[in-house]
């Protein structure tokens, strides 16, 4: 079996046609509410792969809280129409290549955010699926050493905090603060900053019980926002980067000429928000951090998640105190 699909004169995709199936197990929702939208499709159509894409053989996938935003209707002025298969992060198998795909190939274990633009008319079909299709350029080989569920916590969150951090300015000797740093985004930021862009310092804050898990982390210092209020202690950081929603209040501990970053919520100048761009060119610069171990994926406890628990999964992270990630895997 595959046996054409090394040779290049013939189609790649026509040559493994016959092992992916027309129809597939999918979550599906066609109305926007809350986590009971979600129902299990065993037969959802397969998506169909465009010439710059492949389609993945889902092995896990990861939630965010941006899934739960767009299933709750909050971007439905520049969502992709109903029914959704919902999901951004994923890793896999390629076991399909459309005719323009250059590097993938049937069989390569990948990981990616499937979505470029996660707001703007993000991919109907995502990866809460048997298989999803996605443009090679999102994609990058999965970290060596790296199980799936590992690989797929990290795409959406691990950019994220990469964006970040590099439109922030950070870079070697500078200090960071960040706010929630037990959540999927903080947990990966604190790592970076440390390790990818050589921050003198790191700071973040988190409920008591996950302060020992800031430090486990690489932050310098750990806040505990039950009983200190970061905005009112004395240090000042060259750059912060907000996870939470503190805005107002994070603005008030940069230094003069500091930028301050953040993820939801209003902020005055100079901070500024953004959106992550989904690129797998990032997640190839970011693979040999992950493959040394010096940025470790965190993975809920909860978690991971089977397949038939995406309801529960989705009810579990929007609580808002997942620590790490919340991981579906194996699919
Ligand atoms: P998570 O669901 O992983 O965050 C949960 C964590 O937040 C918990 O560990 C919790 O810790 C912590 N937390 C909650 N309240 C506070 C607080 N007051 N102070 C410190 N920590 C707190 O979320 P993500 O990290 O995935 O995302 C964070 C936010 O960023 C979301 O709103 C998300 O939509 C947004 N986002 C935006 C992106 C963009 O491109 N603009 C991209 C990715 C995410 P504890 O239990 O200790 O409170």
């Amino acid at each position: 079996r595959c046996v054409a699909a090394s040779a290049s004169s013939s189609p790649a995709t026509a040559a493994v046609a016959t092992e992916v199936p027309g129809v597939m197990k999918a979550w599906v929702y066609d109305a926007y509410g809350d986590a009971s939208v979600l129902k299990l499709d065993e037969a959802a159509a397969v998506p169909a792969v465009a010439e710059d894409q492949v389609l993945v053989k889902v092995v896990a996938a990861a939630l965010n809280p941006v899934d739960a935003k767009r299933r709750a209707g909050k971007f439905q002025a520049t969502d992709s129409p109903l029914p959704t298969v919902p999901g951004y992060d994923v890793a896999g198998v390629v076991v399909k290549v459309g005719s323009q795909v250059k590097k993938l190939k049937e069989g390569d274990e990948v990981y990616g955010m499937i979505s470029e633009k996660p707001l703007e008319g993000p991919k109907q079909s995502g990866s809460l699926a048997e298989y999803t299709a996605v443009e090679e350029k999102l994609l990058a080989l999965k970290p060596k050493g790296l199980d799936f569920a590992q690989a797929a916590s990290l795409p959406l969150a691990v950019q994220t905090a990469n964006e970040g951090l590099e439109r922030a300015g950070l870079s070697s000797g500078k200090s960071v603060l960040v706010l929630g740093g037990a959540g999927g985004v903080g947990s990966l930021a604190i790592q970076i900053a440390k390790h990818v862009y050589g921050a003198s310092k790191v700071a973040a804050t988190a409920s008591t019980k996950k302060i020992e898990l800031l430090k486990s982390l690489g932050a310098d210092v750990a806040i505990d926002y039950t009983k200190d209020n970061f905005e009112e202690l004395p240090d000042k950081y060259d750059v912060v980067l907000d996870a939470v929603g503190q805005g107002d209040k994070a603005v008030k501990v940069v230094t003069e000429g500091g930028s301050v970053v953040v993820l939801t919520g209003a902020v005055s100048p100079p901070g500024f928000r953004f959106v992550v761009t989904s690129n797998g060119a990032v997640l190839e610069k970011l693979n040999p951090y992950l493959e040394s171990g010096k940025v470790k994926p965190l993975i809920d406890p909860e978690g991971p998640f089977a397949f038939s628990q995406v309801v529960e999964a989705f009810s579990y992270l929007e609580t808002g105190r997942a620590t790490g990630k919340v991981v579906i895997s194996p699919i």
